[in-house]
């Protein structure tokens, strides 16, 4: 095993104080910690590094064997050179002090991170401080630690994701390049969220780190608020195994400027103009596709009145063969800026009725 070099590595002397070592800790793992360098698979290493030298030199008593023996302190602490235990658990680990107010990982995690409440894990059962985002927990306690049989394989969690489409996308479908935010286990504690007795750093004591994915996913045609496109096996990790869970991407229709979707019906306006309402004509209406075509305006259109398009609404969603209906709604729109003899042949208009 290579030597590690726990004060290189937090870059600091020999002769660093424990609260150099504090700071060094918490400058770096900020620095190098995975939720804020998702695009730098890099930082990982380097935050399990840091970790792994603080709880080391964090430690006075580790400290003092890693100063002696190096980092293989570990092997001769074992074969009993150990001098005091006192600390200790009896098996050459160390237990840590969470409530220690001079140290623990506990408190330097929070202290990185703000409040406790947030990265506390959920119990399964238990309240969860949901919010909005992906949910994420995890399940260490299914395991099987400490029932002596090998724990099954359990497929993952599925993630639900917020997912905004415009209605041109809902009309006609679409395939999309999604960043997603889903997760893996912590290879740090193999998901168990703890390490040598520890809350694990890496992780948070979450058991899992962030996975993010660039992924292309379909949005099938006549998607709706509250539809849920299911991306199979993008979701949580597995246990023991198991196959990772789906991601569900639930779909927001964004409001669209010139249509009102209500269900699989479209409802839309047309301005015309007040001879096309009188006289009758043909007026062009476009469709959420940017596809026109042709509404015969029969004479003596009153505004208001509105018209029913079979067939050219939402498509409807896994039925291909199924179409709304789109409704139009005439608003004719009055001449402004008269000439003198417009005005009279309105008023002679007027005259005759
Ligand atoms: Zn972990």
């Amino acid at each position: 095993m290579a030597q590690k070099d726990y004060y290189k590595i937090l870059e600091l002397p020999r002769t660093a104080s424990e609260q150099d070592i504090k700071s060094a800790y918490r400058r770096l793992a900020r620095k190098y910690h995975p939720d804020v360098n998702q695009d730098n698979p890099q930082a990982t290493d380097h935050f399990k590094e840091v970790s792994e030298a603080y709880e080391v030199l964090g430690d006075t008593e580790k400290r003092q064997k890693y100063d002696q023996f190096g980092s293989e302190w570990e092997r001769y602490d074992k074969a009993g050179f150990s001098a005091n235990p006192s600390r200790g658990n009896g098996s050459g680990n160390f237990t840590y002090d969470y409530t220690s107010p001079n140290g623990g990982f506990g408190d330097i995690f929070d202290s990185i991170f703000g409040t406790t409440g947030n990265r506390t894990r959920q119990r399964p059962g238990g309240a969860a401080s949901g919010g909005p985002g992906p949910s994420v927990h995890t399940r260490a306690n299914d395991f099987g630690f400490g029932r002596g049989a090998a724990p099954r394989p359990q497929r993952g969690d599925d993630i639900e994701q917020p997912l905004e489409v415009t209605l041109e996308e809902a009309y006609q479908g679409s395939t999309r390049q999604l960043q997603v935010q889903s997760t893996e286990l912590c290879s740090y504690c193999n998901g168990t969220g703890m390490r040598t007795g520890q809350r694990c750093t890496l992780c948070g004591g979450r058991g899992v780190v962030p996975r993010p994915k660039r992924l292309e996913v379909r949005i099938p045609a006549g998607v709706d608020d509250g539809t849920k496109v299911k991306v199979p096996g993008e979701g949580g990790p597995g246990l023991s195994g198991g196959p990772r869970g789906d991601l569900l991407l639930r779909v927001q229709v964004l409001p669209h400027p010139a249509f009102v979707r209500k269900g699989p019906d479209l409802h839309t306006t047309a301005t015309i103009s007040l001879y096309t309402a009188v006289l009758g004509g043909e007026i062009i209406v476009a469709s959420p596709k940017g596809s026109k075509f042709a509404l015969n305006v029969p004479a003596e259109t009153q505004n208001g009145k509105i018209f029913r398009l079979t067939n050219q609404g939402m498509p409807v969603l896994n039925a291909p063969n199924s179409r709304g209906d789109m409704y139009v709604k005439i608003e004719v729109t009055l001449p402004s800026n008269l000439s003198d003899t417009e005005r009279q042949l309105f008023q002679q208009l007027k005259d005759l009725r």
